[in-house]
Order: C-alpha cells, then structure tokens, then sequence
C-alpha cells in the first residue's frame, strides 16, 4: 500500500523545490541578448548578488553548477605548484582541494573530522607555522552539506587575521548562502561562491563567484587563468563578455525572481525561518534518538547547520526506501565517509512549516511501519518547539 500520489517532495540538498512564481518567470521567449533589458537585468542581477554575499566587490555569474564555481574561483588566482590549505570538516571543502590538485596545486588538508566543525585555533596554529608565506590560500566551506557541519566563517577570518597571513580566504556558501548570515567584506574573506540550486530557490546551471581587491591583484599574475573562467575577459566592455558568450536567460529570469522574494521577504526574516524549522527538525531528531539506532552525525549543536541535518544510522537504505517509494519524500543519501550510514534531511531553499512538518511526519510513520527502534514523539517535539517559537 502506498501513500504518494502527485509531485514527489525533495528533501534533498539541492536541487531544492523551486516555488511556483521562480518556475512561472522562465515560461517567456528568450530575449535578444544585447537589449537593454537583457543589459538591465544582468546588472540587478550582479548588485543583487554582492549585497547577498555582503561585499561591495564584484561578482561574477557563470553558467555552471558549484563544481564549475570551484574551478572559476582557483583559475583566476593561483599557479601551477603554489600551495593552498584546505580546512576538512567533511566532503566538500576536500572536493573542492582535489579540483586544485588535479589542476597541479600542492594541496595540504587541515585535518578534520566528520563529526564536528573546523576549529579556528587549528587554522591560527597551522598559519603562525607558516613563516615563509608559502600557503597561497585558504578553503573553507560555510556548511559541509555531507557532514552537516556549520562551520563559523567569522571566527576562521579572525583567526587568519591574527596569525597576521597574508594568504587569500576563499569561501564556499553553496549549501548556506542565502539561507544564514554571509557577511564576506566584515568576515575578511578575498574570494567566495555559490550555486543557484541550494538556498537561492532557482534551477541548477548557474554559479556565483565574488572577488575583492586583494583578489584581483593576485589575478594578474595567476597562471591557471583560461578564457571561459577568467574575471579580467568577464569585464570587457560588451555584455556577451559578462557570460563568455550566450547569457543563460531563462535561468538569469528564474534567479531574478528568487532574489526578488528572498529580499521581500527580508534576509533577517529568511534567516530566522531557517533557523526556526532547522531546530524543528533537529528536536525531532532528538527524540528519535532515544531509540538507540539513530543519531546526529555532529556532536556539537553548536556547529550543527540550519541547512540540512545529517542523521546517522547502521542501514538507511530501507528507510529511504520507504520514504520515496511508499511517500513520495526523497530524502539525501549519506554521502562519502557518511555513504551507506548516515541520511540527510534538507531544511534550505524554499521550504516552510508544512513541507518540514510533512517530512518530519514521514519519516516518522517510516520508523513505526519499519519496526526501527526510536524515541516517541519527534514530530510532537517539533511542534511544540515551533508552537512556543513561533507567536501569533
Ligand atoms: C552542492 C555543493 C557543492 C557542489 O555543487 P554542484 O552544483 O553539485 O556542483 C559544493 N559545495 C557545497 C557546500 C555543496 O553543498
């Protein structure tokens, strides 16, 4: 017996639900690509997305998911052989090290761990050793979307600062960015990006790339510059230079109106509703846990993400199952180290007190139809956390 019937429910960590007004703007004819309009609105475009990142430095779309980002942002400063660090607190910012190292950088991991954030005082330790200047530039994520971990930008800024490192912080906010606090100019960061498909409610294809000053000084001479990556081409007089060629209309109409209802609804107010179901489903997840079986891949719940959840337990495989096949509601496999032991559930983007509530029940109903040992009574502890939080 199944209980799905209509549109499958993602709850996944990208590609997120789209809402209805973003997938509306793409049904349009294309525009002529050198009109005014098409001028217009990449510039709303381009403002909108420093403002986001929190720079007033220049930033960059590229027709290309995060990996095709991660690539934009080495190529433009760095040089075959020039050493980097990259802080491990899970899959992504490992991923994003080994595009360098296949591109001929000397990569060094800060070593981590899969169940807890990145520790400031480690990175200070790390560059205070390195007297020669030799470390070129530092990666880190904002959210480690396999791990689940929050990692605290600003600390990790002030940290390279008082080490007193003149080495670029480079910033990865796909799985965060526009869904918490991103401030790059205040945090001390050089370079940062993101994807549309995560927080930014709009279809996979495009990637944001910001880069300050400090960052396009080491432009000029890096050596792994290519045509279709580079900021210097990106900024020639005609606008076909602004996407190395075709711009991606529709998804540029899709991006446009997300930005439009993130800003109506106001970024302290998005921020907070994610904070808000974020905690909902991690009180469910609490009560689950007395089973037993399942557990919170992050120890610390300080440095567990608004974003998504990564939940522990020995074979998930019959859980996801259930939750597709008998429901409708995909949920995100564990991935990496977590792959076969762990599934994430995804609170980013564009979700409300119904889809998560939908979900939480689910996964439930999941637990009791699958006879998984688990403590009563997650989703009525959900409830009750959103029925005191949220006042009328
Ligand atoms: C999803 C994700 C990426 C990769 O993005 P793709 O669009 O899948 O290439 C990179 N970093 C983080 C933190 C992510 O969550």
């Amino acid at each position: 017996m199944v209980v799905r019937a209509g549109r499958e429910f993602l709850a996944i960590p990208g590609p997120t639900t789209m809402p209805d007004e973003v997938l509306r703007a793409m049904h349009r004819p294309a525009l002529d690509i050198y009109s005014e309009q098409m001028v217009a609105l990449t510039a709303s475009l381009l403002a909108d997305l420093s403002r986001l990142f929190g720079t007033t430095a220049q930033s960059y779309i590229y027709i290309a998911n995060g990996h095709g980002a991660w690539e934009a942002t080495l190529t433009n400063v760095l040089s075959r052989g020039d050493k980097i660090l990259v802080l491990e607190s899970g899959r992504f910012a490992v991923g994003w090290g080994q595009v360098a190292r296949d591109m001929g950088v000397d990569v060094e991991g800060l070593k981590g761990d899969w169940r807890r954030a990145i520790r400031p005082a480690e990175v200070e330790a790390r560059l205070r050793a390195d007297t020669a200047h030799e470390i070129k530039a530092v990666l880190a994520v904002q959210v480690d979307t396999a791990s689940g971990a929050y990692n605290d930008i600003e600390a990790i800024g002030r940290a390279i600062k008082a080490a007193g490192h003149p080495a670029l912080f480079m910033v990865d906010a796909v799985a965060s960015l526009a869904c918490m606090p991103f401030e790059m100019d205040a945090w001390g960061i050089d370079v940062a990006m993101s994807g549309s498909q995560k927080g930014l409610m709009a279809p996979p294809g495009l990637g944001f790339v910001v880069a300050n000053d400090r960052a396009q000084k080491v432009h000029q001479t890096a050596g792994l510059r290519t045509p279709y990556w580079d900021w210097t081409a990106r900024g020639g007089p005609e606008h076909y230079n602004k996407y190395s060629g075709t711009a991606p209309v529709h998804l540029l109409f899709a991006q446009r109106e997300a930005l439009n209802m993130l800003f109506d609804e106001k970024l302290p107010n998005v921020f907070r509703r994610h904070q808000l179901l974020a905690e909902a489903v991690r009180r469910a997840v609490a009560a689950w846990s007395e089973g037993g079986v399942l557990a919170f891949n992050i120890e610390e719940p300080a440095e567990r993400s608004n974003t998504v959840t990564t939940v522990t337990m020995a074979d998930p495989a019959p859980l996801l199952a259930y939750c597709k096949n008998n429901c409708g509601v995909i949920l995100g496999v564990g991935i990496g180290d977590l792959s076969g032991q762990a599934f994430r559930i995804a609170h980013m983007g564009h979700v409300n007190a119904p889809m998560i509530l939908g979900t939480l029940g689910v996964i439930e109903m999941a637990l009791q139809a699958l006879g998984i040992p688990h403590g009563k009574g997650g989703v009525t502890a959900a409830i009750n956390y959103l029925g005191e939080s949220v006042r009328a």
